[in-house]
């Protein structure tokens, strides 16, 4: 594992896109453990290496970023997200899938390729048209799962180097997609040249992050960790495609993962698609917002301490009255929420996931432990408080049997709620 990089507490480092120092604050969220190292029983009294959770803004170009204060080898090599153990993440990439290819028309000849594609949960379904892919996808037991389903899929890490590989093997993308990796980048300017490399002359990138205007006005603070190096904004994100030869020509704006972007992006001398208006409108919406200067990143440190406040207030209240609290869920997320917060077994006295690769372990930190989601039903607590909270839609109906059981729903961001 490698050390960090910062000498001194007020050496804050450069900014990973323009190099500029960082000074200003974002949110510091002290120090917390990598939110993908669950723990085995056996480790529960071993050492537990903690990092900062310091977030700055760059002054400059206003990239919100992270540090990497860990080695994303270390991080991303073996990995325990699959994707394909949401539903409604797999209906978002199929229907992904039928509107790109009604868009640009792909076919037969065409190549998508997925950075990051994870266990093939999106191009299994341009296979079903059978349009050639590739994947790359760092984490070799997650590549593996894709490998096994009929997607050839490389482990690899992705960037400049990685896609000169590539292109030398011939392939080049009619589409490029990277759902969720942007922000997981630490050198940001080696991967956006490399997509660049990749791409024919023609060819479209699509890239779906996590929208920071969002992130803001929602409290999502949660959504900070160490796997998330950067956090953007639509303007910094143009600035950014820009300074590599391309230029973003459409955006949308996505429910997912508490609310998204999906930017599209083409080499800026390409003129076969016409600019959106929804690019100058979303531009618009974020000048206004006082993204491009200190003003929209004042508060937000304030937002979330008050946020901790309330979710403790109500977890101690419900403690008192004798009440029992789970969790729902073990994604990174959580980790976050209750490391920040300090919540352990005091509070709740487990937490469970679909995923059978975290039964039976902890989470770091914390020490909560993880169970089958049948534990609910057979312990019954007073509440259930869902950490993943962008999917409490799905996971309130997927789990509605257990209000015959008295149990209540919370989710924990923007503020606590609890669903009656
Ligand atoms: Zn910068």
């Amino acid at each position: 594992m490698s050390q960090s990089i910062k000498q001194t507490p007020d050496d804050a480092g450069q900014c990973r896109f323009c190099g500029t120092r960082l000074r200003r604050t974002f949110t510091d969220l002290g120090m917390s453990p990598l939110c993908e190292s669950f723990l085995r029983a056996d480790q529960l009294n071993q050492m537990e290496p903690f990092y900062p959770l310091h977030v700055y803004v760059c002054e400059e170009c206003w990239l919100v970023q992270l540090e990497a204060y860990v080695d994303p080898a270390h991080i991303f090599t073996e990995y325990a997200y699959f994707s394909s153990y949401s539903d409604s993440w797999l209906q978002h990439a199929h229907s992904y899938t039928d509107i790109m290819i009604e868009r640009f028309g792909l076919n037969q000849q065409s190549k998508v390729i997925e950075i990051a594609s994870n266990d093939g949960y999106l191009l299994q379904y341009f296979v079903a048209h059978s349009i050639p892919v590739l994947g790359v996808e760092p984490a070799a037991n997650v590549a593996k799962v894709a490998i096994r389903k009929g997607i050839p899929t490389k482990v690899l890490f992705f960037g400049r180097e990685t896609a000169q590989a590539l292109a030398a093997e011939g392939h080049q993308a009619d589409l490029m997609v990277g759902n969720n990796v942007l922000a997981q980048v630490p050198d940001l300017n080696d991967f956006v040249s490399g997509m660049k490399i990749l791409l024919k002359p023609h060819g479209v990138i699509t890239i779906e992050f996590p929208h920071l205007l969002r992130l803001i006005e929602g409290n999502q603070f949660d959504t900070i960790y160490h796997e998330h190096f950067s956090y953007f904004s639509f303007i910094t994100a143009e600035r950014i495609f820009a300074a590599h030869g391309m230029t973003l020509f459409d955006v949308e704006e996505l429910p997912t993962h508490g609310g998204s972007l999906r930017i599209y992006a083409h080499h800026t001398e390409d003129s076969s698609h016409a600019i959106s208006p929804r690019v100058a409108a979303l531009r618009q919406v974020e000048v206004e917002a006082g993204f491009t200067s200190a003003a929209a990143y004042r508060s937000f440190e304030q937002q979330v301490q008050e946020t901790k406040r309330k979710l403790l207030e109500f977890l101690i209240t419900a403690r008192r009255q004798g009440k029992t609290i789970a969790g729902y869920g073990a994604p990174g997320k959580g980790n976050t929420l209750l490391n920040y917060c300090g919540i352990r077994t005091d509070f709740l006295d487990y937490t469970d996931d679909r995923n059978p690769y975290k039964h039976g372990k902890f989470l770091p930190g914390t020490h909560i432990p993880i169970k089958h989601p049948d534990a609910i039903a057979e312990s019954k607590p007073d509440y259930l408080l869902i950490l993943p909270w962008n999917l409490k839609d799905e996971i309130i109906h997927q789990m509605s049997f257990i209000r015959d059981l008295g149990v209540q729903f919370v989710v924990p961001i923007p503020e606590i709620r609890a669903y009656q």
